[in-house]
């Protein structure tokens, strides 16, 4: 552990943001050294390559012993931006120690899961009873093409029979959880016109079409009374078949204020693991501070749809152009762009890897994990998926709800740090004896 800390420390003094329109790109490549010199310690060969969006992915291995499996080890180290910085109560680029945690960002996701990777690597001390594949990619919170497009060009360079995604996590401290289902999304934005400028709306209000009211009745179209989404639903709903989300825990991380409802029907799991919803992330529309009595000729507003399980992201973004195109009243004109679609994940829950590795984890923590849903999307793993539809895929990771990722003060705790290397390094030591190689 006193490594894994000082590997940590490390990589997140690299501000590694992957978009460069965001921040210097030193800090991404400086990561990426950095990470290289720590896998040719493990004496793995370093077999990096620069993707299409300008990051380096970082690859490493060591090839499998005859009749042997192959494993990957996959997660990234780029981070989001810091975000307010006085929000933040020490520097986000330097790692420390408050509570028992450490703070800095990245430090959960997906630094903590990188150190986590290492360290089980390092504890193996050259015992590799598979072949390993490192990856670690430098552009995942960035949405360009990196390494979901070189998977689909040079496949095999990235085929194993296991995939161990870490860039996830549990649903509480010391209480492990393994991911079996992810939600994918479509990012879309809708332009309404209906007018060549905007008009004063004392003289043309009540009949000059008004685009922000045409946008608001075709946002509102979205969803039901209960707050479900109309778009994106899947044709035969599934139920959570894994532990359920207590509802006080639920708004306890949501932050949901005292007195308000949440949205939607039927249990907590589901609604935010196995149905779609759709979130308006952004609008534009005059600002309310020095805004005129006109009608506004246009409005936008970018759209992001989950997409659960069992709907592929093509049939939710055709689905949400339908209600679009339903909804709009008027006549008003409307663009639709689509910005990005990612698939959903489903995880048979089931397999050699799958089950060698929930005894490690059940090992590492000394109790059982539970199966759980993760809501947002993960583009790689879709992205491995499709590529390598015979390899299993595990998600899992040093993140919980505490971790605060992708907002200030984000943290890790090391003892899941601990737990993780450890359940890893079991899985790596048994697998090989499981697995029917062909
Ligand atoms: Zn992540």
């Amino acid at each position: 552990m006193p490594n894994a800390r000082s590997d940590l420390a490390t990589l997140v003094s690299h501000r590694s943001i992957a978009n460069p329109e965001l921040a210097p790109r030193d800090g991404n490549s400086e990561a990426a050294s950095f990470l290289e010199e720590a896998l040719a310690m493990l004496e793995l060969t370093i077999e990096s390559r620069d993707m299409p969006d300008g990051t380096r992915t970082v690859i490493a291995s060591a090839s499998a012993p005859p009749d042997a499996p192959t494993v990957l080890l996959y997660s990234h180290y780029d981070v989001q931006p810091p975000g307010d910085e006085s929000a933040w109560l020490s520097d986000p680029w330097e790692l420390t120690d408050r509570g028992g945690r450490w703070y800095a960002r990245g430090s959960a996701d997906s630094k903590g899961n990188i150190v986590a990777h290492l360290t089980a690597l390092r504890a193996l001390d050259g015992d590799l009873r598979c072949g390993i594949k490192v990856v670690f990619e430098g552009s995942e919170e960035w949405p360009s093409p990196g390494l979901e497009t070189f998977v689909q060009e040079a496949p095999e360079t990235l085929d194993a029979d296991a995939m161990l995604i870490a860039d996830c996590g549990s649903p509480a401290v010391d209480e492990p959880g393994l991911t079996t289902s992810l939600r994918g999304s479509v990012v879309m934005v809708v332009t309404v016109k209906t007018l060549e400028s905007p008009v004063h709306s004392g003289s043309f209000g009540g009949a000059a079409p008004d685009a922000l009211a045409a946008l608001i009745r075709i946002l509102d179209s979205f969803w039901d009374e209960r707050g479900t989404a109309t778009v994106g639903q899947p044709a035969v709903p599934r139920g959570w078949t894994g532990k359920e989300v207590p509802e006080s825990r639920f708004r306890q991380d949501a932050g949901v204020l005292e007195g308000v409802d949440l949205v939607g029907d039927g249990p907590l799991a589901d609604r935010i693991w196995l149905r779609s919803s759709i979130t308006v992330v952004g609008i534009d529309a005059p600002a309310v501070q020095g805004s005129l009595p006109a009608i506004p000729a246009s409005a936008r507003a970018r759209i992001a749809l989950r997409v659960p399980p069992g709907v592929t992201a093509k049939e939710a973004e055709q689905g949400l152009v339908a209600q679009i195109r339903r909804a709009t009243p008027w006549n008003a004109e409307v663009e639709i762009v689509t910005q990005a679609a990612t698939e959903p994940f489903a995880s048979p829950g089931h397999g050699t890897a799958f089950s060698t590795f929930r005894d490690a984890v059940r090992d590492a923590y000394g109790r059982e994990p539970t199966e759980i849903g993760e809501g947002g999307a993960i583009p790689v793993c879709s992205a491995f998926s499709a590529a390598y539809p015979s390899a299993e895929i595990l998600l899992y990771g040093v993140e919980e709800p505490l971790s605060a990722i992708h907002s200030p003060n984000e943290s890790v705790d090391p003892g899941e740090i601990e737990r993780i290397a450890l359940a890893e390094c079991l899985f790596l030591m048994r697998y090989a004896g499981v697995a029917a190689t062909g």
